[in-house]
């Protein structure tokens, strides 16, 4: 009988986003616990993040970007791979959300949520498939989705455009990327505790609503993230392809 597949990320370079905090930051920890280097990108210090990477004994290089600007993507993943010599895992987990009224949201508002969270991922993966392809190996690229990317949401207009998007850019990326070896996946986190929800976490009803919603009856903790990152940009899901797996506590089964 063969072996099951490895969870091993020894040997590997992963490029975050957004790995300074929240998220990015659970899941580059996991990454670097699993044996891969680990490429922080963001606009705020990373250095609590890298405290984590170098006591899992894995390097941490950090470069800063505001990715509002998806013209410079390409240029971020060669700075990327002039720094650490490789990518063979993106991670597209920087984002942000604009909350207002459907009938006053502004385009400042939308242009901002649609360029971090959808246009910049895109070309970070177009950038990395490219190297991907020009040096004749796969690789994985895992996009952060949302409860936004199945459900529409309130209030939230250019964050549930951007992220029910990049579900669907996954799907086509994956099936015009397997050929080559690349897997695209995506994670779609529930109610996860970050700077993203605090204003949800703030108002006492709200919160009450959530927690009440999610069958595993608490809010994520970035930790949460590890395993299916981990399994994600590993052989184990070699045959994985298009897919937006939930990490809910059950928020979507209800
Ligand atoms: P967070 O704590 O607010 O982190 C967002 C990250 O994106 C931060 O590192 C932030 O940098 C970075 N970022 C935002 N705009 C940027 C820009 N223009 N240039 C560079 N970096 C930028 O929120 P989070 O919850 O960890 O969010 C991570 C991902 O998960 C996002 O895509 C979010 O939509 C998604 N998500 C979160 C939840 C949740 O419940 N928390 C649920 C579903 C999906 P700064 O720290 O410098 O602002």
């Amino acid at each position: 009988m063969s072996q099951p597949a490895s969870f091993s990320l020894a040997g590997k370079v992963a490029l975050v986003t957004g790995a300074n905090t929240g998220l990015g930051q659970g899941i580059a920890i996991a990454l670097a616990q699993a044996g891969a280097d680990i490429v922080g990108v963001a606009r705020s210090s990373t250095v609590d993040t890298e405290r984590g990477v170098t006591a899992a004994g894995r390097k941490f290089h950090s470069l800063y970007a505001d990715l509002e600007r998806s013209h410079e993507a390409h240029q971020l993943v060669a700075r990327a791979i002039d720094s650490a010599g490789r990518v063979d895992i993106l991670i597209n987990n920087a984002g942000i959300i604009r909350r207002n009224d459907a009938l006053v949201f502004t385009e400042q508002d939308w242009d901002a949520a649609l360029n971090v969270n959808l246009k910049t991922p895109f070309f970070l993966a177009q950038a990395v498939a490219q190297s991907m392809v020009n040096a004749g190996r796969g690789g994985k690229i895992i996009n952060i989705a949302s409860m936004l990317s199945f459900q529409g949401g309130i209030r939230t207009a250019s964050y549930t455009a951007s992220k029910s998007g990049i579900a669907g850019v996954t799907r086509l990326l994956a099936n015009e990327w397997a050929a080559y070896g690349i897997n695209v996946n995506a994670i779609a986190p529930g109610y996860f505790e970050t700077n993203n929800t605090t204003a949800l976490r703030a108002d006492e009803q709200r919160n009450k609503d959530i927690l009440a919603r999610i069958p595993a009856g608490r809010w994520g903790k970035p930790s949460d993230l590890g395993g299916a990152a981990v399994f994600l940009a590993s052989a184990a899901s070699d045959y994985v392809h298009g897919t937006i797996l939930p990490v809910d506590g059950g928020w979507l089964s209800r």
